[in-house]
């Protein structure tokens, strides 16, 4: 059986990132996932992916998402898209409110848009209006390979088409059995996406996993060249700049629970549809053309919607990151160091105590 110090379960956005840093310190590593990289039957693909700084989920993730910007200029400065963000918002409302309050905890540049400035967008009357110019959005395919190419070009080994079926603590670290053979190992990191509470069984995490809709509409109109992100009575609703002609949207609230990730439909949802297109219609006044594609993606939400990241209990040579929630994949590169800190024994540079484990588990 092949000996590794340390084997990453999973190579989407999270496990990707994870084998990088792993490699890059030296440790003799192995990556192992069922699809291939960058594929599209899990959580990291859709072309693109927003990255924030004011973070409207909790202020707490503002020192992670600054380490998760440096990380990002420092694997290749060309994937980070410094566009801007806006956010449209009742005064009071989770975005607005939550933006602001980590603008000034974290002292983050945040500029109020004066009303009617912004004639490509309708929101409506009495929103507020916020821009941050540091936020942007992330190639996310781009993104996930050049993770796994830097990873195996600093020596990781990556082993792609094999399915894990089992992994367990020994004395002496963990064997990770799969459809065809068997790989021990110091430390683990396990980074299962929508496969997670499959993969941490005995934790019995309570995750939910819910199939999500991208959609791309034909756009000519080159004022949307900044992502914006909703927060209206009946949703949240958010989006990219207009690219070659086309302009990517998509709901963050609502999604339909799937019971079986590997075999959910991929086909569009008559209700999403139509809430996305009325979206469109009373809110992007500039997008007047058809929709031209639709992929479907999971969330992988924990019941109050922060991630988890921590130790297995029992194994401290095991780390975990789960139920991002819908709002992970920025800060891939940060979980990817702090799972490969927290699986051999250091403390993580950043403080993510915050998103442990303890809170979902009986006393
Ligand atoms: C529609 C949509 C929009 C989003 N928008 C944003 C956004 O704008 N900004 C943002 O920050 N985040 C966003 N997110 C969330 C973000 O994309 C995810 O949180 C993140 O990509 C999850 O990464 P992951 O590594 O946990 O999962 P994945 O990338 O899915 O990786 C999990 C991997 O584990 C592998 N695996 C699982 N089980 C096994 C097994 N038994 N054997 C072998 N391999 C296995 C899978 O094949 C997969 O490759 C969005 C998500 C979706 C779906």
């Amino acid at each position: 059986m092949s000996h590794y110090d340390l084997i990453v379960l999973g190579t989407g956005g999270v496990g990707s990132a994870a084998l990088y840093h792993a490699a890059r310190r030296g440790l003799r590593c192995l990556g192992l996932d069922r699809f291939p990289p960058a594929h599209d039957r899990g959580s990291s693909h859709g072309e693109s992916r927003l990255i924030r700084l004011s973070y409207f989920e909790h202020s707490n993730y503002v020192p992670m998402l600054k380490r998760s910007y440096a990380l990002w200029e420092q694997l290749a400065p060309s994937l980070l898209h410094r566009s801007g963000v806006f956010y449209f918002g009742p005064a009071g409302g989770q975005i607005v409110e939550g933006v602001r309050n980590s603008a000034s905890e974290h002292q983050l540049d945040v500029q109020v848009v004066p009303e009617n400035a912004l004639p490509q967008f309708c929101a409506p009357a009495g929103f507020a209006a916020l821009y941050e110019a540091d936020a942007g959005w992330l190639p996310v395919e781009r993104c996930v390979l050049t993770h796994l190419e830097q990873a195996v070009a600093a020596g990781a080994e990556h082993r792609w088409g094999e399915s894990v079926v089992d992994w367990q603590a020994t004395a002496s670290g963990v064997v990770v059995t799969t459809e065809g053979d068997s790989y021990s190992a110091d430390s683990l990191v396990v980074a299962g996406g929508a496969w997670s509470a499959r993969l941490l069984q005995t934790l019995e995490l309570p995750l939910t996993v819910q199939r999500k809709h991208l959609h791309w509409f034909r756009c000519d109109d080159s004022r949307y060249q900044n992502g914006f992100f909703f927060d209206l009575p009946h949703g949240q609703f958010y989006g990219f700049p207009v690219m070659d002609g086309r302009l990517k949207v998509a709901e963050h609230s609502g999604g339909e629970v799937v019971s079986d990730p590997m075999n959910a439909s991929r086909a569009p949802d008559t209700l999403d549809s139509e809430r996305i297109e009325a979206f469109v219609r009373d809110h992007l006044p500039g997008v007047v053309g058809e929709r031209l594609n639709h992929q479907t993606c999971f969330y992988t939400r924990s019941p109050d919607d922060h991630f988890i990241v921590d130790r297995y209990p029992g194994s401290s040579n095991v780390a975990f990151a789960a139920g991002l929630s819908g709002h992970g994949f920025k800060f891939a590169p940060v979980l990817g160091e702090i799972l490969v800190d927290l699986a051999t024994g250091q403390a993580p540079a950043v403080d993510c105590a915050f998103l442990g484990l303890s809170r979902f588990q009986r006393p």
